[in-house]
């Protein structure tokens, strides 16, 4: 007897349909399973076997062969478990095999029957309507999950007993899925208006969330570097419905999608410890999970105390930052994650954090020299943007917190910026003035006639590179989109050179 249930796995960020086929013929007692599985696929056959016999079915003294195909995917993952044991039941003739057609089926069951959840469900459940499967059979757990899909029929089940008896025939009840009200410490608002002074840094912030410019803040420690990081999100774009969606997948494939039963609204907001390893950087394990680069997709990725990181863990961020998506080759295959984040960092100049306060500061030249090359060329390359932020001075401490603009009116100003640059770059898929590249730099930063002359004296007085002079036009673009006008003019491009003119102080 023979049957086919058809279930699926997730492969960097897409699901791919995975059959199983069940055979039980006479011959040697044995239970085999062959297609190219992971270990703890390999162990399925022993959590089916147990579970089938404490839901009261007894394997038969026959030859059982369980097949995973296609063969050249490598199975991982423990969600194979449910639709072997439902594959196994249907080859006995214990399900009608017609009540698998057009179904696809995914779970771990425990020892005792139990459907446990899987992570990925919803690239798993988008697949299945891509591929016009009708219904998908899936841990209750994941209901709430499986649910942000519509226009696929979705059952949730606890058991597997449960499971037998609805494509036995039984009538399944709808059931509500579990919501989980964001908690308060989530949703907390932070807003621009509690920092006092720091207007430049605060602008520089704004600038670089308009046109999504790499940034970088060097100064003491206490003069609110952190703070300001933690309010970007508040001054962040909404996120359009595909990128709800993709964002919303990598937080399903790393089990972290909050139950609230809507797709996440939020931009992502990740500040990793400067412990993080490489893997937990850029992704990892053998079959790798996204990092803490692909889960800031799309959102801002925060390293407080830049010189912290260790070297090697910052390069890896180099190719990403260039392609937005990184890719982890394993022996299985290639798996591709996205990675199109903003990255904020903050750092403090020295080892003691004041210099050049040179009465503070009792560093050696040298000791400052090593921590600042902690930084790399190339690293430094890939940021727009870099602002001192001072200690706070006695007026601006003192100043009353009603006199600071709110997040909510920074945020219009960046909308605003950023809706100008969709109307621009429609159809091109640039998306920010941070992403022009050079070859449409004349298209999109033409400069006139006075602009170009103060550009070449910059160009000579601070000894650009060719990267850096672009760079300095993108932030002006972004600038002049902030002012609301098209023509960039010198005052853009006098305020977009003092964001170059930092890196040059301190690492040259
Ligand atoms: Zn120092």
């Amino acid at each position: 007897m023979y049957s086919i249930v058809t279930t699926a796995i997730v492969y960097g960020l897409e699901s791919r349909c995975i059959r199983v086929e069940a055979d039980v013929s006479n011959g040697l007692p044995v239970f085999e399973m062959v297609g190219f599985l992971s270990s703890e696929v390999k162990e399925a056959k022993e959590r089916v076997r147990t579970a089938l016999h404490n839901c009261g079915y007894t394997l038969p003294a026959k030859r059982i062969t369980i097949n995973l195909f296609p063969a050249n995917v490598k199975k991982s993952g423990t969600g194979f478990d449910l639709p072997i044991a439902v594959a196994i039941l249907a080859a006995l003739g214990e399900i009608e095999k017609n009540a698998l057609e057009e179904t696809l089926i995914a779970g771990e069951i425990s020892l005792s029957g139990q459907v446990q959840p899987v992570q990925g469900v919803l690239p798993i459940v988008a697949m299945a309507k891509e591929q016009g499967i009708k219904r998908c059979i899936l841990p209750y757990v994941n209901l709430t999950e499986a649910k942000l899909i519509d226009g696929v029929t979705i059952w949730g089940v606890k058991n597997l007993l449960e499971l037998t008896a609805y494509l036995k025939g039984k009538t399944y009840i709808e059931k509500e899925p579990i919501y989980i009200e964001e908690t308060e410490q989530n949703s907390k608002k932070e807003d621009f208006s509690d920092i006092n002074g720091q207007e430049t840094v605060k602008r520089a912030c704004e600038v670089a969330v308009a046109g999504r410019h790499n940034f970088l803040m060097i100064g003491p420690p206490g003069s609110g570097k952190t703070m300001i990081a933690q309010r970007i999100p508040g001054i962040l774009p909404p996120m359009t419905k595909e990128e709800q969606l993709e964002i919303s997948k990598i937080y399903s494939i790393c089990g972290m999608l909050p139950q609230t039963g809507t797709l996440l609204q939020k931009r992502p907001f990740r500040s990793p410890h400067h412990t993080i390893s490489i893997n937990g950087l850029a992704g990892g394990g053998m079959i790798p999970k996204p990092g803490e680069i692909s889960l800031a997709h799309k959102g801002v990725l925060f390293l407080d105390e830049l010189p912290e990181y260790k070297k090697s863990t910052l390069e890896v961020m180099r190719q990403p930052m260039e392609d937005r998506e990184i890719v982890l080759v394993r022996q299985a295959g290639a798996y591709r994650y996205p990675a199109d984040f903003m990255l904020v960092a903050a750092m403090n100049p020295c080892n003691c954090g004041y210099y050049p306060d040179r009465n503070k500061c009792n560093c050696r030249e040298a000791d400052i020299r090593r921590y600042l090359g902690r930084i790399s060329k190339p690293l430094l390359d890939r940021i727009d943007i870099c602002i001192e932020s001072p200690l706070i001075c006695y007026d601006d401490l003192t100043k009353r917190k009603e006199k600071n603009e709110p997040s909510a009116q920074i945020r219009e100003r960046v909308m605003a910026a950023v809706s100008r640059q969709q109307e621009r770059f429609r159809g091109t898929g640039i998306l920010y003035n941070s992403e022009i590249p050079s070859k449409d730099m004349e298209t999109y930063c033409h400069l006139g006639e006075k602009q170009k002359k103060y550009m070449k004296e910059m160009y000579q007085k601070l000894e650009l590179s060719v990267r850096g002079y672009y760079k300095i036009l993108k932030v002006a673009r972004t600038i002049a989109d902030l002012d609301g006008t098209e023509e960039i003019e010198i005052r853009h491009l006098n305020e977009a050179v003092c964001y170059r003119i930092l890196d040059k102080k301190y690492w040259e």
